[in-house]
């Protein structure tokens, strides 16, 4: 049975307990961590990178699952697999073959990178806070009893429970508990537990709750919560008063870094496009790119944001410089040669790092797009998830043949809430028909115009595929 103790105050010989423990040979005993106590090894600039990016593909993942209303099972699933791939951590029942020190070392010193890069503003905070909870939470349903209570254990966490004899005297109230003989009751302050509180589901009495062991996890999750909160806190102000000139750069770099990856990844999916064989693909274009492609139809030009945004784009679809030039020719119908060189061509080509500082531009991905250069009366260039009011966004979903209003309010209420790139991964899902989580098509959170024409391109192949299989049958 977990013994209690009068007090949950984490005092400082828990702390020092937890430093050594850290600097042990069992370093981690447990999967959890409460992340009390920062890493004090030395580590290479190249884990602190890679660390804290494979932690960010496990949290952008989680909240894309969320935003996107997913079943629970479903997301513990999902998120199983993604944390397979950038941050394994396996339990301690796993086999042998799994190196549990190295993985909990990387789970322990990502958390950390990342609550320094996510302490800078109050934003930051509030989605880090909640990602690293939904995490937390995850892993936490995850373990069995024997490990939940070993851990809390030895983080000092300790609630005072109701002797038999209070039992019994209560048995009246807290009855309704479906396993009341053998149930441990905590007498909780009744703010640690609103979730419970609110849903009614515990007992109140002159300020305390009466919570059976059969909820722990609504007061674990208080207590990291409320831990975590205060450390941002902490880290905030501490940015504030140092502005530590070593770190800060890290730490942009780390930004730069995400993005840049999802920058430079290949998303060639046509072998040897042309000038003409665009057209064909527009089928596969994301929302921001539909919207760019039609008025350039309609009006024949584009303006030179929505020029830069689409010509990289065409970049990212793998045309060559003298494709793109002849593509936009095209496109370009009445402009006369002369004019369509002097005035577009060169641009065109710098794109393609083929003037001025002949740098090698990368197509934009959706947080440049969304972020950056946003437009001004007159231009269109942009997300149309951000750019467009929910009227005109509206109508432009039931142009592209969303006709559902629940798709439509669902994706209204995500631009509403600014999930720009949530909706997008929505309106992809309902536009292909992907309405089943557990179809294997299923995509993470778009992060890339180029990435969501790759995944078009991939799905209609797959399907292809199947239908021919089935037809040799
Ligand atoms: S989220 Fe990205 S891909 Fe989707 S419409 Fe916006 S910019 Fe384009």
């Amino acid at each position: 049975m977990y013994s209690i103790d009068k007090s949950n105050k984490r005092n400082l010989s828990s702390y020092s307990n937890e430093v050594k423990r850290h600097q042990g040979r069992n370093s981690y005993p447990h999967v959890l961590n409460f992340y009390g106590v920062p890493p004090t090894e030395e580590i290479t600039i190249d884990e602190f990178e890679s660390f804290a990016f494979d932690r960010m593909q496990v949290l952008k993942a989680l909240e894309g699952a969320i935003l996107r209303n997913k079943e629970e099972e479903e997301i513990k699933k999902h998120i199983d697999n993604i944390s397979n791939s950038w941050l394994p951590l396996h339990s301690n029942e796993s086999d042998k073959g799994y190196s549990l020190q190295e993985e909990r070392r990387k789970d322990h010193i990502s958390h950390f990178i990342l609550r320094l890069v996510y302490s800078r503003t109050e934003n930051l905070r509030t989605w880090f806070l909640k990602y690293e909870c939904a995490l937390f939470k995850l892993r936490f349903s995850r373990e069995n009893k024997e490990e939940r209570l070993s851990f809390l254990k030895d983080e000092n966490i300790t609630w005072k429970n109701l002797s038999q004899a209070e039992k019994e005297s209560m048995a009246n109230e807290l009855h309704w508990s479906s396993n009341f003989d053998e149930e441990t009751f905590f007498e909780i302050d009744f703010e640690k537990v609103p979730d419970l509180v609110a849903r009614r589901a515990v007992y109140l009495k002159k300020g305390k709750a009466y919570v059976p062991m059969a909820d722990l996890l609504s007061l674990v999750m208080y207590e990291f919560r409320q831990r975590l909160s205060k450390a941002l806190e902490l880290a905030s102000k501490s940015f504030i008063t140092s502005r530590n000139e070593r770190i800060m750069p890290m730490l942009d770099e780390i930004i730069k870094q995400y993005d840049g990856r999802m920058q430079t990844s290949n998303y060639s999916v046509v072998d040897d496009p042309t000038s003409d064989s665009v057209h064909q693909l527009v089928e596969h274009f994301p929302l921001c790119m539909q919207h760019l492609y039609q008025n350039l139809c309609e009006n024949l030009h584009l303006k030179h944001f929505a020029r830069i945004q689409f010509n990289l784009f065409l970049k990212g679809i793998g045309l060559t410089v003298d494709e793109a030039l002849a593509f936009w020719k095209k496109s370009f119908s009445n402009i006369d040669d002369a004019k369509f060189q002097k005035d577009y061509a060169y641009n065109i080509r710098h794109n393609y790092g083929a003037e001025g500082k002949r740098q090698d531009y990368k197509p934009l991905n959706c947080m440049s797009i969304i972020t950056k250069q946003r437009p001004n009366t007159g231009q269109i260039h942009g997300c149309p998830f951000r750019e467009f009011s929910p009227t005109n966004l509206r109508s432009k979903l039931v142009q592209m043949g969303v006709r559902n209003e629940e798709h439509i309010r669902e994706i209204l209420s995500l631009t509403d809430r600014e999930h720009y790139q949530v909706a997008c991964t929505k309106y992809f899902e309902i536009t292909k028909g992907l309405l089943d989580d557990n179809d294997e098509n299923m995509i993470e959170t778009i992060e890339h115009p180029n990435e969501y024409l790759k995944a078009s391109i991939s799905l209609k192949k797959n399907r292809m595929k199947m239908n021919n299989n089935k037809d040799d049958k």
